[in-house]
């Protein structure tokens, strides 16, 4: 019984997948193995684009049911390559990839975009195709501080919204225009 409250403290309640709090954990552990270890730590965050218009046209179910996808292949390509996922927030997600540099990294996530791109979600009847937005940076080539990994992770993410959406964006200074 214990284990089990414990077990869903980790989780968060719709996806099932890491919550936000105990990505905090992993990531703190992860970071300090990197650095100690002179490993490579690749990480990605993803927010999926208009989502506020899958709630509007289809209602909140439909976008939870959206929500509850990404999730699961977030979670799925994380496990595949001995990473972790989480919800970071309403529709935003985290996939760590310890050990991966930049290259293994993004060709597992340009494989993780397509699959998201082309798993629509049937609702009612209808399918609801999304895209989402991939930011990712790696210690230690492209960021030499795990501190602000998840920060230039984001700014990617949101260089590649501000660009057109749709976009898988490698951390670079050009992110911080
Ligand atoms: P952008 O392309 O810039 O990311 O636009 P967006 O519409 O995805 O972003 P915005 O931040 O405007 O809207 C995010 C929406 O996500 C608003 C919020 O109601 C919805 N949301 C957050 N959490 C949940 C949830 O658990 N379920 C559902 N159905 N919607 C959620
Ligand atoms: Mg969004
Ligand atoms: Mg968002």
């Amino acid at each position: 019984m214990y284990l089990k409250m414990e077990e869903m403290a980790r989780k968060d309640g719709l996806t099932g997948i890491y919550n936000r709090i105990y990505f905090t954990e992993l990531f703190a552990e992860a970071s300090k193995t990197a650095v100690e270890d002179n490993c490579c730590l690749s990480v990605a965050l993803f927010d999926i684009d208009k989502f506020k218009n899958v709630n509007d046209t289809y209602g909140h179910l439909a976008g939870d049911m959206v929500i509850k996808m990404d999730a699961s292949i977030a979670e799925k390509y994380a496990e595949e390559h001995n990473g972790f996922a989480c919800r970071y927030g309403g529709e935003e997600f985290l996939v760590v990839f310890p050990d991966y540099d930049d290259k293994m990294a993004l060709e597992v996530l340009e494989k993780m975009h397509e699959e998201i791109k082309s798993t629509p979600v049937n609702f009612n009847g209808t399918d609801i195709s999304i895209n989402v937005c991939i930011g990712l940076s790696t210690y230690p080539s492209l960021c030499d501080n795990t501190n602000i990994l998840i920060s230039r992770a984001d700014k990617a993410m949101y260089y590649g919204k501000k660009s057109g959406r749709g976009r898988l964006v490698v951390d670079n200074p050009q992110v911080d225009e």
